[in-house]
């Protein structure tokens, strides 16, 4: 069985309902369907409403860039799996490295997320990714597996309705790339421990810089299913060629 190709576009803390417009005006009209691969948008939760509206009658997906690990109550500014599913809600980041690191998200409440995300019928992007100091220190591997671990200790058998994105942080909006050869490996100790969780066929995406013009040789590598895409997501001919790599 052949895994499902997945491009994913994270537009981070960026837009207008302006911008927005024009912007998902362009992906409608230039991507057309394709059954070989699936792409979506993650946005602001101001503009759900409005992306759901734009490309409800398309085939691009859309989500939210993270979601509380609480279903209902007292948990000011935060918002749930339940309140995103009743517009349709399709993905849910969850542990990107910018949530990590400045909102303080650690293994436990990441992986509270995703099963939050998973309890309302919301597939969670899980990221992990190590530091520049934590790949240069030898640790990629074990920080990895350890972030990826919690998520599938939490979820269990539901580990196979999960997509999974390698992210290193010293990649994310800096124009440094992982090269194909080491995102394959790191790629293939994550599928590895997916294979053991019963999950070897979900989507593994990598992240961090792709652009158009390094995202097929990344896409070429055994263990890449596709990408997360931040910064080039938000120019639609950029984000749809890396979608056609
Ligand atoms: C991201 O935000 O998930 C990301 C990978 O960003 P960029 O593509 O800009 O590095």
């Amino acid at each position: 069985m052949s895994r499902q190709k997945l491009v994913v576009g994270n537009w981070k803390m960026n837009g207008s309902l302006a911008v927005n417009e024009a912007l998902l005006g362009q992906l409608v009209g230039d991507w057309p369907p394709r059954a070989d691969r699936d792409v979506a948008v993650c946005v602001p939760y101001p503009y759900l409403a409005q992306v759901a509206a734009a490309l409800a009658a398309t085939t691009i997906a859309w989500g939210a860039q993270d979601v509380s690990e609480h279903d209902a109550g007292a948990y000011t500014g935060e918002v749930s799996a339940s309140m995103l599913k009743e517009f349709g809600c399709r993905y849910a980041i969850v542990g990107h490295s910018e949530r990590r690191q400045y909102y303080g998200d650690l293994d436990a409440v990441v992986a509270a997320k995703a099963a939050a995300a998973l309890a309302r019928g919301i597939t969670p992007i899980a990221c992990v990714g190590e530091t520049l100091a934590e790949r240069e220190a030898g640790a990629t591997l074990s920080v990895v597996s350890r972030q990826l671990d919690a998520v599938l200790e939490r979820v269990g058998a539901d580990a196979r309705k999960l997509v999974v994105a390698y992210e290193p942080v010293w990649a994310i909006g800096t124009g440094r790339t992982a090269s194909p050869d080491d995102a394959q490996a790191v790629h293939a100790a994550l599928r590895a421990r997916l294979t053991k969780a019963g999950a070897a066929e979900i989507p593994l995406l990598y992240g961090g810089s792709v652009k158009a013009d390094n995202a097929a040789a990344l896409f070429a590598m055994a263990d890449v299913d596709g990408g997360l895409i931040g910064g080039a997501s938000l120019k639609s001919p950029e984000f749809l060629a890396i979608a056609r790599a």
